[in-house]
């Protein structure tokens, strides 16, 4: 595999029970960090693996039924905290992220997409089939906003579509991966139950490890290693409870069976500063 780099940025985060996300957790209310990937690919420069909060979030989320999300997870994005501004603060203008992958189209995965209208958009067709599919409020309350996702979603590259690879033995029991870029450097792998069209991306890092971005197959590196799935009524309410435990049970023995690969929840940032991309 091609070799890119990695960092982990937070943008934003919202705020809920803990034993919403993972069995047998407490009721105290935890925070719950939006990160989002920034790949330096050799030849395509900056990609995003999704978009985190944004203010579009806010604006997305003031009338009924859409309020209903925000009400139900508390958003808090500080000024200058979209990925955007931070790109910004690192020299990085929107028109030099060249592609961006989606792992959901979940609200708080894709509310920064508008900041990047000359971005490459990579995502699952399920997903967006899914997306179009909703009545207004079937899509609040399962925290899909489709106002956030530009009309120029029709032209995105489909991971369905992406040429189908053997993924290296590092990430077994995963075995296939969709090539986004036709080069071997980023693979995007199905994480199945989450919510209709959920991809990870696995990719091989600079200093050689390999790594998984699981978006939101767990919401944090503990429930894998516990192999914790979340309580049944919310896997239920957001996509299918069985297979998501079964993409968790997968990633658990991935974890237990190959300790160096690194596994990065969209949502856990213990796992992004342990393994160094977070600061
Ligand atoms: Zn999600």
């Amino acid at each position: 595999m091609k070799r890119s780099s990695l960092e982990i940025v937070e943008c934003g985060h919202c705020r809920h029970a803990e034993a919403m996300t993972r069995r047998g957790a407490t009721w105290r209310g935890v925070d719950f960090p939006a990160l989002v990937g920034v790949i330096h690919h050799a030849q395509e420069g900056v990609i995003l693996y999704d978009t985190g909060y944004d203010a579009a979030f806010m604006d997305a989320t003031r009338a009924l039924p859409e309020r209903l999300y925000r009400l139900a997870t508390p958003v808090t994005l500080a000024p200058g905290e979209s990925i955007v501004d931070q790109l910004a603060t690192r020299g990085i203008p929107a028109d030099a992220v060249r592609h961006i992958i989606l792992s959901h189209f979940h609200g708080d995965h894709v509310a920064g997409l508008h900041n990047f209208p000359h971005a490459t958009l990579h995502c699952a067709c399920a997903g967006l089939r899914d997306l179009r599919a909703r009545s207004r409020f079937g899509s609040a309350r399962r925290g899909l906003l489709p106002a956030l996702v530009p009309d120029r979603i029709d032209q995105a590259a489909f991971f369905e579509d992406a040429t189908p690879v053997a993924l290296p033995a590092a990430f077994q029991p995963f075995d296939r991966g969709a090539d986004l870029l036709g080069d071997a450097s980023l693979l995007a792998v199905e994480l199945p139950g989450h919510c209709p069209g959920h991809w990870g991306l696995a990719l091989r890092l600079e200093d050689d490890r390999y790594t998984l971005l699981v978006g939101d197959a767990a919401w944090s590196l503990t429930a894998i290693e516990r192999n914790m799935p979340p309580p049944g009524l919310v896997a239920r309410l957001l996509g299918d409870a069985a297979v998501q435990r079964s993409t968790l049970a997968a990633l658990h023995r991935l974890h237990g069976g190959r300790p160096d690969t690194l596994l990065l929840p969209s949502h856990c940032s213990i796992a992004a500063r342990q393994a160094g991309l977070q600061a």
